[in-house]
This record gives C-alpha cells, structure tokens and sequence, in this order.
C-alpha cells in the first residue's frame, strides 16, 4: 500500500524501546520468526513505527546480523537498496500495511491481503503484513484472518499493532507472539528533545515531556500543532471572557464576541503555520486533512485545560494538573468562578461532543465555533 510518509522514517526516529528491539532482533538472528506477531500499547507511541523498521531491516539487502556482541547493533536498514527503495516507496512486493477504512476493518481488507500474498508468492524471502489498529477488525475479518494465521503461506509474518488487545479475538491472539510496548520514560523523552531542538528553553521542554505522556509522536504534534501559543490564548483570552461573563452572570450576550476571537485566532494560526511550511498562503490550499486536524486540535486543547479545571476543583492537587505552569490560571478558574464541578462535568462533555461532530462531518469551522460558546455559555 502506498504510505509515503515511509520516506521520513529514520531509525534514529525510535526512541527507547531498546528492549522491544532487542526482542525482535534476536528473534531473526536466531532464525526463530512467528507468523505473527502482536505490538501493544498505548496510543502513539511508536508501535507501528517500530513494525515497519523491522520488516525493513529483514528485508534490506544490506542488514547484517546481530551478532550478539555489540551492544549498541539493533536493527537497521539502509534506505538505498532495491528492496528498501521499493518499500519507503510503498511498492514493495514484500511488505504491506493495512489500517481501518472508516471506523473498522472488513472483510474486504483482509480479501486484499490474499490477493497480494498470491500474488507475490514467486517472491523468495519474508513478506511483512502489517495490520494497525488490528482492534478495529470486525468479526468477519477477524475471523479470516484467523484462517490465514493458522494456515501460513511460506515466509509471511503478520504484525498485528493494537492499542486495545483486550477486545481482540482470543483465538487471533493466541496465534501471536506478544510484545508490549510501554510509553516511553519522561526523563528519556527529555534527554532527545534537548538534542533535537536545541533553542527551545528546558522547561519548556520539561512539559512539553509530560503533556505527551510518553508519546514521542505525541510530542511532535504539540510542538507542530504550537501547542503553548495556542494553549495561552485559549486561557488568556477565551477562558477568561468566558468564566467572567459566568461571574456576572451575563450569560447569552457575549458568544458571539467569544466565537469570533476564537475564529480569528483560528485563521491567524493556520496561516501563520502554511506560512512556515512555505505553502501558498491561500487558505484554500490547505489539504482537507490539515483542516480537519486543525479543526480538531482546538477543541482538544480546550479539552485539556477543562479537564485541569476539573481535577483541581474536584481534588485541590495541583500535582494533578498537566498544565502545571499555569496551575494559578487554572486555580482561579477552578475556585472563583460560580461554575460547580457538575457544570464543568457538563462542559467537558459538550466539548468531546464537538470534538466527535468536527472529526466525523465535514462541519464549517466558524458555523461550529458560533454553536459551541453559545452552547457552552447557556449551560
Ligand atoms: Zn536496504
């Protein structure tokens, strides 16, 4: 399956999971392959990458064994033989990757693996199916793809990735070899960031580190997405306009005003960020997924700081909060305004309900923002 964004990975990109790969290198070394394979764990946190750097180094023409002795040899491919070209270039004969169409894996999906294993089956070597999200698969296709774990054609390893093993089939599982992969340590996170981006100040380092909760990828998108710039506005604007119209009880007549600084902000962010990736600073040039990840990443963010809200109004622990630094604002939100913890129970939901509407439809972004505060300010 054509994934280009196979070109920008980099082994280097692994962070920790030392010992997962250590697993997996001996496993091939040691000629001992499963047909399957089960990586889990939490979300985003380098399962799928790691899947794929594998498959790679198995099939680069240019990987040399594990000896055992070095320490420091794990897997490793070289991005520039024929068989690593074919596969950063999403047409290798060896290796695919299948992940939900919508909100499940069907049948059709596990169809596709068929045809492809017979169609490549003159291929000598290993054949990499990778299956993300394998969670999502519905019945059928669970069920399918049983039949083809129990059956292996030749030297195929299928790679099962999942963030919730619990809901997958027994039968499924039992045919795996299990590897668990943990979110990686704050300390170690940290360690790679002062490497990678040396201009930005340690402590803001230091929470970007904890906001991403042992995501490496988790903490990208926070320093891509301007996760600070965005989250200071969010207090420092909306939230205090919003509490305080709630303190004098001004409710209703203020969304609107609300709803376009939020909407302004928004444009001027989306553009700020074209700008830095050198896009056409046309709005309408935008990808449709950048907009909906746009769209999204507000509301998210706001999902956040309600949830700081609410924690410290229901615990009075600020050793709780995720948005430590400003542990003051969210203090005062949490304690001065008239809202009890009920109301900002109700908000959190209201707000997840616009996160599910704006990831599902394609809703206009102003239309949305204009529902949401009058929605949330006549709680
Ligand atoms: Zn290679």
């Amino acid at each position: 399956m054509a994934d280009s964004d196979y070109k920008n990975y980099d082994i280097s990109s692994i962070v920790g999971h030392k010992k997962q790969l250590e697993f997996l290198n001996a496993i091939f070394a040691g000629n001992r392959m499963p047909s399957g394979l089960l990586f889990f764990g939490q979300k985003n946190i380098g399962k799928k990458f790691t899947a794929v750097v594998f498959a790679a180094s198995v099939l680069c023409s240019d990987y040399k064994a594990f000896s055992g002795k070095n320490d420091d040899r794990l897997l490793n491919f070289c991005g520039k033989c024929p068989s690593c070209v074919s596969l950063l270039n999403g047409a290798s004969q060896n290796f695919m990757t299948v992940e939900p169409s919508g909100s499940a894996i069907k049948i059709e999906s596990i169809h596709k693996i068929n045809s492809f294993l017979s169609l490549t089956s003159a291929y000598p070597g290993y054949r990499f199916i990778i299956i993300d999200e394998a969670s999502s698969m519905n019945a059928s296709a669970a069920n399918a793809l049983l039949k083809m774990l129990e059956e292996p054609v030749g030297k195929t390893i299928f790679i099962l990735v999942t963030s919730n093993p619990g809901i997958l089939l027994p039968t499924v599982v039992s045919r795996c070899l299990l590897l668990g992969f943990s979110p990686v340590p704050d300390e170690f996170l940290l360690n790679v960031f002062k490497t990678e981006f040396p201009d930005i100040k340690t402590e803001t380092l230091e929470l970007y580190a904890k906001l991403s909760r042992g995501s490496y990828s988790g903490f990208m998108g926070l320093i891509e997405g301007g996760y600070l710039e965005k989250r200071n506005f969010l207090i420092r604007t909306i939230f205090k306009e919003l509490f305080m119209e709630y303190q004098n009880k001004n409710i209703y007549k203020n969304f609107y005003e609300i709803s376009a600084k939020f909407n302004l902000f928004e444009k001027e962010a989306a553009t700020a960020r074209r700008k830095e990736k050198n896009l056409n600073s046309n709005e309408n040039s935008a990808s449709k997924a950048e907009e909906n990840y746009d769209k999204g990443y507000v509301f998210e963010l706001i999902l956040f700081i309600l949830r700081d809200i609410y924690i410290y109004k229901v615990s009075k622990n600020e050793k709780l909060l995720y948005n430590e630094d400003i542990a003051d604002e969210i203090k005062e939100f949490a304690l001065d305004s008239a809202l009890s913890s009920k109301d900002i129970g109700h908000m959190i939901e209201l707000t997840v309900e616009y996160l599910e509407k704006i990831n599902s439809y394609n809703l206009n972004k102003s239309i949305a923002a204009d529902s949401y505060f009058s929605n949330l300010l006549s709680l």
